[in-house]
């Protein structure tokens, strides 16, 4: 597959504190690749330096480099808000904002310009068709998006994220909050959504991982001690 993203000697600090160690990792599009280890190897911290959502913390430092479809996005010259509209996220516990369905779903293109009530639907419907929740929804766009079950707030914010038309997702465990069922559907999801988005999945669990993932890189301690393909990774011995 084409690379999306190549990271390249990138090492990440929260102060003195070395956060990534010298991690080189090439990401391949419409691929899902899944960032592996324990709790505190730096899974989360990698995932934010993909769309810059580190180095905005003070204090922190970053090395080594990270190409976008050949462009360093730690160039002076990265438009952030551009990058970020580029890069959707989604979080373990993503809450939505205490506004209707509709609202949740419109929020990113309405800040970006759009207005017509007609554009903004079509958004809406298609976003939330994308995330596998528009069938169960579609009745009940004005109601408050709080009144969902935890699976459905996990769909919505990622039709949120959709909605601004990235071509990357980041999750970071996604499904970790949620039932079995949930988490099933989240993964299903995933599995389509690779068809249209370069992914990038932080988990800790393995079975997960092997379900969802292309590739799979193993983190250690702030290294990056293995990666390749899922399927010879989770087969061989
Ligand atoms: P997880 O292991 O699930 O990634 P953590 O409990 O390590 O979650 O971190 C939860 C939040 O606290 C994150 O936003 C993380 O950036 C922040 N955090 C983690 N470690 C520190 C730290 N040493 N100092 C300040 N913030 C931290
Ligand atoms: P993981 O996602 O694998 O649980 P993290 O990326 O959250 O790991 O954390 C990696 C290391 O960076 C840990 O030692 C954690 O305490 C530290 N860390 C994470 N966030 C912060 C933060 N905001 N400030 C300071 N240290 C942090």
């Amino acid at each position: 597959a084409t690379e999306k993203i190549s990271v390249s000697d990138l090492s990440f600090y929260y102060s003195e504190n070395r956060a990534l160690t010298d991690i080189s990792l090439s990401i391949p599009e419409r691929c899902v690749t899944a960032f592996i280890g324990p709790s505190g190897c730096g899974k989360s911290t990698f995932l934010r330096c993909l769309n810059r959502m580190n180095d905005m913390i003070e204090g922190t430092r970053v090395e080594g480099k990270i190409l976008l479809e050949g462009q360093d996005i730690y160039s002076s010259r990265t438009d952030i808000v551009t990058l970020r509209k580029r890069i959707g996220m989604v979080f373990q516990k993503s809450t939505p904002f205490p506004k209707s369905i509709f609202d949740n779903v419109s929020f990113g293109p309405k800040i970006a310009g759009i207005r017509k009530k007609k554009d903004l639907f079509e958004i809406v419907e298609r976003s939330l068709q994308r995330s596998a929740l528009w069938d169960e929804v579609k009745d009940r766009l004005s109601e408050s998006a709080l009144n969902l079950s935890g699976g459905q707030q996990q769909r919505l914010c990622i039709a949120r994220a959709l909605a601004n038309d990235p071509d990357i997702l980041l999750m970071d465990e996604p499904a970790s909050a949620l039932d079995p069922a949930s988490t099933a559907r989240i993964e299903d999801l995933i599995f389509e959504l690779k068809e249209q988005y370069t992914i990038v999945i932080v988990t800790h669990n393995m079975q997960q991982a092997a379900r969802v993932s292309d590739q799979a890189a193993f983190f250690y301690q702030g290294l990056l001690i293995e990666s390749g393909a899922t399927e010879e990774l989770f087969t061989n011995p």
